[in-house]
């Protein structure tokens, strides 16, 4: 007999202020498979999600403040189970080190982590999902 599982993920979505139109266009091209998922968001990124697409996410403090850092902590005690990060390479941020630091934690955690929207998009694709 052949089951199908469903496992809600926990994503967590950050986007560098470059990067925000960007973020909730993506979002909104896969707003079914990922309203089935629990979200979250650092501060501005969600607030720029709730506003246009009306999404159900919780919100961390804004990256600057802490919210990547929040993400962090997320994936270190299992809150989080995948994330979707649009970093903007080209432009220089106060908190540069809680961004690599982000980074780092989800590859000692083996957590997804997409850094572009392409591979945002094999990850929303994956079966896996
Ligand atoms: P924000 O944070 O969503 O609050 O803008 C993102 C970031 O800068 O890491």
């Amino acid at each position: 007999m052949l089951y199908k599982f469903f496992m809600q993920k926990k994503i967590a979505l950050i986007a560098h202020d470059n990067k925000k139109t960007e973020m909730a266009n993506w979002v909104k091209t896969h707003t079914t498979v990922l309203s089935k998922h629990e979200l979250y968001a650092t501060g501005n990124t969600g607030k720029v999600l709730q506003t246009e697409l009306g999404l159900k996410i919780t919100c961390f403090k804004s990256g600057p403040m802490g919210g990547d850092q929040q993400v962090g902590a997320g994936i270190v005690n299992g809150e989080i189970d995948m994330v979707i990060f649009f970093w903007d390479p080209l432009s220089p941020h106060p908190h540069d080190v809680d961004v690599k630091a982000l980074l780092r934690i989800a590859v000692v955690y083996n957590i997804p982590i997409a850094c572009n929207k392409a591979s945002a998009d094999f990850i929303v694709h994956s079966t896996l999902m």
